[in-house]
């Protein structure tokens, strides 16, 4: 196995992003001894909305240079391999399910939580990915219906709550005048600082994990009785969390899922880490 790692020079527009990704499997073939023209396909998970049946990336919000790229055709061309491209939290899961916290179970969900909340189901072993390649955005289902506006156009959107970004703009929101008592400041807050509050015993840092969870458990039942997956699981730096997070959203699970469902629903936390991606598309590709 070998890998090639390079940072996306976003600025420097579409040509130098598809040259690098270029570079970057043909130096991890290299390292891992296989000529580029032995391998059998490569797969590329990047950030979404793009069009996993065509290979054309549509509007990702950090990579404005891609928007309308057809990626695959270009790799096509430079690399003379086939090339699928899918989204990344679709590719995350895919490999989650492959040889992480999902290789035992073929109905499978996994949610990334980070900047934002992204997802990817697997349902009887295969990838689902709807007719236009939006199955599974998992951010976008409403936990509270009077919530503020989601960029997507909806409201109260699970993302708006349980996105590490969301959880560090909502416990600021409270900390504004007359705010609670904690030791938590508005400077270099973070969710990992948020966490070493509530592990020191800061109530309202704990309280904010507390709603977090719930916002992601509310979701996870709607979720589930959508897909009937029998395990969910948790990736991203929140995940990272542990018990903060995942004690009340299997709680509020627990409270509100369909009876005779959710006896049998696991959430755990995912297993890769950064791999998970890697392998989803390597995944992609090997069948
Ligand atoms: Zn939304």
């Amino acid at each position: 196995m070998g890998r090639g790692r390079k940072p996306t020079p976003v600025a420097d527009g579409a040509d130098a992003v598809v040259r690098t990704i270029a570079d970057c499997a043909r130096e991890a073939a290299e390292q891992g001894g296989v000529a580029l023209a032995d391998v059998g396909g490569i797969g590329i998970g990047s950030p979404g909305p793009l069009d996993p049946y065509e290979g054309v990336i549509i509007s990702p919000e950090n990579m404005p240079c891609m928007h309308g790229v057809r990626l695959k055709e270009r790799l096509e061309e430079s690399l003379s391999r086939s090339v699928r491209v899918d989204n990344d939290a679709n590719m995350a899961a895919f490999g989650e399910q492959w040889l992480g916290a999902g290789r035992e179970v073929d109905h499978f969900l996994c949610v990334t939580l980070g900047t934002g909340v992204g997802g990817g189901w697997v349902s009887d072993g295969r990838l689902m990915h709807g007719f236009n390649g939006n199955a599974a955005e998992v951010g976008h289902v409403t936990v509270d219906h009077e919530g503020p506006r989601c960029p997507c156009n909806n409201y109260g959107c699970l993302e708006m709550y349980a996105s590490a970004t969301a959880m560090v703009r909502r416990t600021a929101e409270r900390m504004e005048a007359p705010g609670p008592k904690t030791s938590l400041t508005r400077e270099g807050l973070t969710t990992r600082a948020i966490f070493d509050a509530a592990e020191s015993g800061d109530a309202f840092a704990q309280e904010m994990f507390e709603e977090t969870g719930r916002f992601l458990g509310i979701g996870i039942v709607t979720l589930v009785n959508v897909t009937n997956v029998e395990m969910v699981a948790l990736a991203g730096g929140l995940a990272a969390a542990g018990d903060r997070i995942f004690e009340p959203t299997r709680r509020t699970f627990m409270d509100r899922g369909t009876i005779g469902v959710r006896e049998h629903l696991r959430i755990v936390p995912a297993a890769l880490g950064d791999d998970a991606g890697l392998l989803g598309a390597a995944r992609l590709v090997a069948a």
